[in-house]
């Protein structure tokens, strides 16, 4: 089982940045594949907390090697900051360990500007986005003005595709009284990006082919969650690129038939953050008690997530959307919160039926119908094993997994690297 990729199997923060962590001990690569640093991932080590929002979190295994690739979007300032925080904690990027694609579009200045200008024209319409350019730059790729990692070393061509980015951007940026980043400045910053940045770019495409082909285990870790992907989420309210199982071919170079195994990742109740539908929120006090207990604030931008019952419904539809052949259920230890009885929705009662998925182009109508199952009020954090789970534990897994039709493969049961239950590695097998 050599490539094996991870997604969201909820609106992102499932905890996939600890399952990533979890698996790269036995993974050799690990490859990024959409998204920017609107992404962020926590990850515990010992007693150290890191935030990592662009590096794939197995770069704290001293022998993975990270890769970002074409289909992300990446902002060298906060590339170049993230190496240098590593640095600073003992974990040292050489360019064997990072490689970027020569084809990930780069997060201009003008970009976060963008952002900014687009959520203050919205005004109460706002998408909630993190604010971090990522929208925009993913707008300047598909209408063939981006600027990508390989053109950062020629001076000429960059001057001139950032001169031409801001032209057309200057008059929608002036509307919202939104200043305007100098493409001077822009130009030169960028440069300085360059000088530190250029021995990490490469062709990452022929690079992890290459890796699959040897039959090494490479690990695809998706960012965000699959109803926020732009074709497959809650549109409007999703994210600007691919975050399904499919993103880690198209976005990687990678084809789909060298793919063994999908996980996908979600906690045992739900959250969402930014705006959009969320038919399982709980109520203010419920949510709070959650939101508290389950330490729900965002990683990128500090912002309180909504949350909400578990959603059946809605992680089936992930099943197939992403063919997850597994998943990885997080946050079973806060669930002790919460009480003897927990509600989990089972499917969507819409135009008279009870439809098992959640019904996203008719969710203005529809209403999650619930199954009450009993809670788990136990204390799970000293859980090593799974003869140790207390047998409230074993049920809920148990019913999630009739529930949304595929097993749990890995627990988790706090933020910490030893509180994990693994039952069924997808790698099986130690790395090289
Ligand atoms: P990601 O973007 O999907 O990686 O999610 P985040 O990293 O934003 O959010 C997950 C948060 O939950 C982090 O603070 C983790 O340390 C924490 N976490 C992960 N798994 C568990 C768990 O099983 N129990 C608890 N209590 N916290 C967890």
């Amino acid at each position: 089982m050599p490539a094996i990729v991870v997604v969201g199997a909820q609106w992102g923060d499932e905890g996939k940045g600890k399952v990533v962590d979890i698996l790269t001990e036995f993974a050799d690569v690990v490859v990024r594949f959409q998204g920017g640093d609107n992404a962020g991932h926590t990850v515990i080590v010992g007693d150290e907390k890191i935030v990592l929002h662009l590096i794939p979190s197995g770069v704290l295994r001293r022998d993975t090697r990270c890769v970002l690739a074409q289909g992300m979007v990446v902002r060298p300032e906060a590339v170049v900051a993230e190496i240098d925080a590593l640095a600073r904690r003992g974990y040292p990027i050489d360019p064997a360990r990072l490689a970027i694609s020569a084809r990930a579009h780069v997060v201009l200045p003008l970009h976060l500007a963008a952002d900014e200008a687009e959520e203050k024209r919205r005004g109460a319409r706002g998408i909630g986005t993190t604010r971090r350019g990522i929208g925009p730059c993913y707008e300047d790729k598909s209408a063939r003005r981006g600027v990508r990692f390989g053109d950062l070393g020629d001076p000429a061509r960059l001057r001139e595709l950032v001169l031409d980015a801001t032209a057309y951007r200057r008059p929608l940026l002036e509307a919202q009284d939104v200043p305007v980043p100098d493409p001077a400045r822009t130009c030169d910053d960028l440069r300085a990006a360059w000088e530190r940045l250029g021995p990490h770019v490469a062709d990452t495409g022929r690079l992890v082919a290459e890796e699959v082909r040897r039959g090494r285990h490479v690990l695809f870790e998706g960012a965000q969650g699959t109803l926020l992907d732009i074709d497959h989420g809650t549109y409007p309210f999703v994210t600007s690129s691919t975050t399904t199982a499919a993103g880690a071919c198209a976005g990687s170079g990678v084809a789909p038939s060298a793919i063994d195994g999908v996980l996908g990742v979600c906690k045992a109740y739900t959250t969402r953050v930014g705006n959009g539908p969320f038919p399982t929120e709980a109520d203010p006090p419920l949510a709070e008690k959650i939101r508290q207990a389950g330490a729900e604030f965002g990683a990128t931008t500090g912002r309180p997530r909504r949350c909400g019952w578990f959603d059946a419904a809605a992680v089936r539809y992930a099943v197939r959307v992403n063919g997850i052949t597994s998943l990885a259920l997080t946050k079973l230890d806060v669930l002790s919160v919460l009480g003897p009885e927990i509600k989990v929705c089972t499917g969507y009662e819409v135009d008279g039926a009870v439809e098992p998925e959640i019904p996203l182009d008719r969710l203005d109508r529809a209403r999650p119908v619930y199954e009450t199952v009993k809670g788990v009020p136990d204390d799970l954090r000293d859980v090593r094993s799974p003869d140790d789970l207390p047998p409230a534990a074993g049920r809920y897994l148990s019913a999630l997994e009739k529930f949304v039709g595929v097993p749990v493969a890995l627990l988790s049961v706090g933020p910490r690297r030893a509180e994990t239950l693994v039952f069924d590695n997808p790698f099986r097998t130690r790395k090289h």
